[in-house]
């Protein structure tokens, strides 16, 4: 493009102390950062400090919030152990027990997650697979565990490190392309991870030509990447080496006759405002790629009816269509950002009520959870009663999917195992799910924003 290259630079606890826009925070406030931020997610960019987070009111940033570990976002009493072992014993055997103590008391992830829905193919397990619902596979390609700054709500990089088996070679893209050849109900294959566009475009391409290879003699018609390379990185589409390259295979993937779909996580009108991400969006949608837009709702970060108003609007001035509202869960900093169900829900209502139909192609709020992605419809009454109106937008049995149900009103849950079914003593699903996991552990799932 002839635009200048940004020369990506990122920040860890290892060297955060040089980015100079901390010298606005006080001493404490520094190493508050340091102390969480051995627990927490971190990784920061230059793009992500430079342009997004307004640094005159860093406090209540909401990019600030999003990126940066702060000390309530640990339990006073989590705080108080990461400090204590920081401070007292520089021993790094002491260090390391103390993480690894408050990181299972955190969230364990147990491996079974991961087995849960895994293909397979000629008896051979799919590794880096997963197919739960009937029509879209999951893929995690290894290359993609990390991301271009990380979400300090978001566990899912942990979970992932030192993982072996997810390990994705090659000659298995191969083996995934089979896959999908086999099941002709497959018509979309979403690339996830970590952000699979931390990816470069070698090993990108190798993932994608099998795909586009076999496009004839399958089901397949759409190609997902679920990315936040667009408010982390966009110049991964701009000036970057391989900004062209990428352009180039999106055109390719489009001219083949596969609708692709770039799964864009926004969390705040923030991100969709630089020069840089206008650009990148531009360029993106010149190939015939769609953006589809999504994120979790959270405290801090955006819980209010015109924040996400004004996101959905945005979004649609620069050509993107608003897909998906999530309930995040299971983060290490849960209690920091969760806010009850009922309430994410008026949030979705008030900021809905505001918009135009263009905008209202979005959905939520909706958790993912294990027998599907459960969307609250609402509060109704029924009689006397107040109830919670459920519906699935996705079921682990498709039949399942858009039928209305009813929990108890309880305006305290922030997920769907604290609802109670509002008549009988189970909710219509429950038995068969059930019995399709009498054998596994489900305690835990992949959750997946992108
Ligand atoms: C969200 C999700 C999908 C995609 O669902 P859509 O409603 O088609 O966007 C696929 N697989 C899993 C496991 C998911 O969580
Ligand atoms: S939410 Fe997405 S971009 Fe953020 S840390 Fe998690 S995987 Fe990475």
């Amino acid at each position: 493009m002839g635009d200048k290259v940004h020369k990506y630079k990122a920040y860890t606890l290892r060297n955060f102390l040089q980015i100079k826009q901390l010298t606005k925070l006080s001493r404490t406030e520094s190493r508050d950062i340091e102390v969480a931020g051995n627990i927490l997610p971190f990784r920061v960019n230059n793009y992500v400090i430079d342009e997004l987070i307004d640094w005159d009111h860093y406090d209540d940033d909401p990019i600030f919030n999003l990126t940066f570990p702060r000390k309530e976002m640990l339990t006073p009493e989590h705080f108080r152990m990461m400090d204590s072992a920081l401070k007292d014993k520089k021993d790094p055997e002491q260090i390391k027990l103390t993480k690894q103590k408050i990181y299972n008391q955190l969230n364990p992830h147990p491996a079974g997650q991961l087995d849960l829905n895994v293909p397979e193919i000629n008896g051979q397990k799919l590794h880096g697979v997963q197919h739960k619902y009937r029509e879209t596979v999951l893929f995690f390609p290894s290359a993609g565990q990390t991301c271009h700054s990380y979400c300090t709500f978001c566990f899912r990089w942990a979970q992932f490190i030192g993982i072996e088996k997810l390990k994705f070679a090659t000659q298995d893209s191969e083996l995934l392309a089979e896959y999908i050849q086999k099941h002709n109900s497959i018509t979309d294959v979403l690339f996830t991870g970590g952000d699979p566009m931390v990816m470069n475009y070698k090993t990108f391409e190798k993932y994608i030509d099998p795909l586009i290879k076999i496009y004839k003699t399958c089901g397949l018609q759409t190609i997902r990447i679920g990315t936040k390379s667009l408010s982390y990185w966009p110049y991964k589409y701009t000036s970057d080496e391989q900004a062209d390259d990428f352009i180039r295979i999106f055109e390719k993937i489009v001219k083949t006759g596969i609708n692709l779909a770039i799964m864009a996580h926004f969390s705040h009108p923030r991100e969709l405002e630089t020069n840089a991400v206008d650009q990148a969006i531009r360029r993106i949608r010149s190939t015939g790629a769609q953006i589809r837009t999504q994120s979790p709702i959270l405290r801090h970060i955006n819980d209010k009816p015109e924040i996400w108003s004004a996101m959905w609007r945005k979004q649609v001035n620069l050509n993107c269509i608003p897909y998906y509202m999530f309930i995040a869960r299971d983060t290490g900093a849960k209690h920091y950002f969760e806010l009850p169900l009922v309430k994410a829900w008026e949030i979705y209502r008030h900021a809905y009520q505001n918009v135009s139909g263009v905008c209202r192609t979005v959905r939520g709020p909706s958790m993912s959870c294990t027998p599907g992605k459960v969307q609250i419809l609402g509060v109704s009454e029924t009689g006397h009663e107040k109830v919670m109106v459920l519906r699935f937008i996705q079921g682990r049995n498709p039949d399942w999917v858009a039928k209305p149900f009813f929990a108890r009103y309880n305006p305290e849950a922030t997920w769907m195992s604290e609802l109670k079914p509002a008549y009988g003593d189970k909710f219509f699903f429950e038995e068969e799910l059930e019995s399709l996991y009498k054998h596994k552990t489900v305690d835990s799932e992949l959750f997946n924003f992108e």
